[in-house]
């Protein structure tokens, strides 16, 4: 007799055969024809794209006369990476223990504004959809006043699964305050700077990412199916062919600009750095996992500059853009030139409020399997601090009138 099962209706697609693939050789083109597939994309570097997808996805490129080549089941990789699936935890899988789940990422926040009261306050810019606290640390001396000092932002964690990102914004917050008074370069930066660093954009997405203990390679809010949060934002919002408009897709943007509430809430509290008509913040980096690369805006469009973007500007985007890779050895390019993306932050930072903008894709270069989202918990310490110096030029650069 035949088991059939039915799918209740509008459940995902299956997702529960998706093998990691790699094609090699690839060029901006190519990358973009195959994001655009629907796959989801997990690193790129040295022209080596590796995404997973599901037989259906993988056979319509293969049409299309793509070379990919299968090199892992993913489900596989999950189970192998996470092997103990426990039934009520809230914590990342044994091994791991390393990574901060939100609960102590709270935790630890909160320890750090009350032992350095004097350079940091902890609030948050609103909540996400689960409800969660978006937290938010501003690094100063007199945190608590607003002085005439240039401002620079710090997000990580917009893609749940990219849990080193987290740990790299906590290593800002604990270096910029540990190091003050002690560190010449942390303490001048602390006191002629307002440093805000948001450790985690996506809450709901990363702690569902870890529930039960248990690795699911999440990339979305949890807002529905969920939404690709650096899609959602507002400029050139599903413009190009750089998201979906399919809720299944791993780059589903969402039905509406910043109908995400966390990109909503991000924005709001970057429109409210515009202070007497001049907005504040003048650098922002947002961390992402995985490839080792230093991105610019902007993404839509292959174009290095045009009326939003003189080629003077263009020109310091890839200056300091060069400049920060020679500190931790990524490699720096234009954001298009791995692949078209649209409705990111990057573009909208700089597009509506002239705020050099840049992402980081953290360790791993590439290689597959899980390791590209899941690193061991040996490698946070030395990756994190792989960006330190990169960290302090951008913080400076906040103060280089242009
Ligand atoms: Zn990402």
């Amino acid at each position: 007799m035949l088991a059939v099962s039915v799918a209740p209706a509008g459940a995902a697609q299956d997702d529960s055969d998706r093998g990691l693939y790699e094609v090699r050789g690839t060029d901006s083109a190519q990358r973009t024809e195959i994001a655009r597939s629907g796959v989801d994309v997990w690193g790129t570097h040295d022209g080596v794209m590796t995404f997973a997808a599901n037989p259906a996805q993988a056979q319509a490129l293969r049409e299309r006369g793509i070379a990919l080549e299968q090199i892992a089941d993913v489900e596989e990789l999950l189970a192998e990476r996470s092997p103990d699936v426990v039934a009520s935890a809230d914590e990342f899988p044994a091994g791991d223990e390393g990574y901060h789940t939100y609960g102590e990422l709270t935790e630890v926040l909160r320890n750090t504004a009350d032992e350095h009261g004097e350079i940091v306050s902890l609030s948050d810019v609103g909540s996400s959809y689960e409800g969660r606290s978006l937290h938010l640390v501003k690094i100063s001396d007199n945190a608590g006043q607003d002085e005439d000092e240039p401002e620079v932002l710090f997000t990580c964690n917009q893609h749940a699964r990219e849990h080193l990102t987290t740990e790299m914004c906590l290593r800002i917050v604990e270096r910029f305050t540990d190091e003050y008074g002690s560190d010449p370069t942390v303490t001048e930066l602390v006191d002629t700077r307002e440093i805000y660093v948001i450790p985690t954009v996506n809450p709901d997405g990363a702690e569902y990412d870890i529930e039960n203990g248990r690795y699911k390679g999440w990339r979305k809010n949890r807002q529905g199916n969920g939404t690709d949060l650096n899609r959602n934002w507002g400029y050139q919002w599903g413009c190009c062919g750089g998201s979906s408009g399919s809720p299944y897709s791993e780059t589903y943007r969402g039905p509406s600009a910043f109908s995400a509430p966390e990109t909503r809430a991000v924005a709001s509290f970057v429109e409210s750095r515009v202070v007497g008509g001049t907005q504040q913040i003048k650098a922002h980096l947002d961390f992402h996992s995985y490839s080792e690369l230093v991105l610019w805006p902007y993404g839509y469009t292959y174009d290095d500059a045009n009326d939003t973007m003189t080629p003077e500007e263009a020109r310091r985007f890839q200056e300091v853009g060069e400049r920060l890779a020679a500190s931790n050895g990524y490699t720096p390019q234009q954001s298009s030139d791995l692949y078209i993306t649209d409705g990111s932050i990057n573009d909208w930072m700089w597009a509506e409020h002239d705020i050099l903008s840049l992402t980081f894709e953290m360790y791993p270069a590439g290689g597959g399997g899980l390791d590209g989202f899941y690193p061991p918990d040996e490698r946070i310490e030395p990756e994190t601090q792989r960006n330190d110096e990169a960290v302090e030029i951008l913080v400076a650069e906040a103060g280089n009138q242009v």
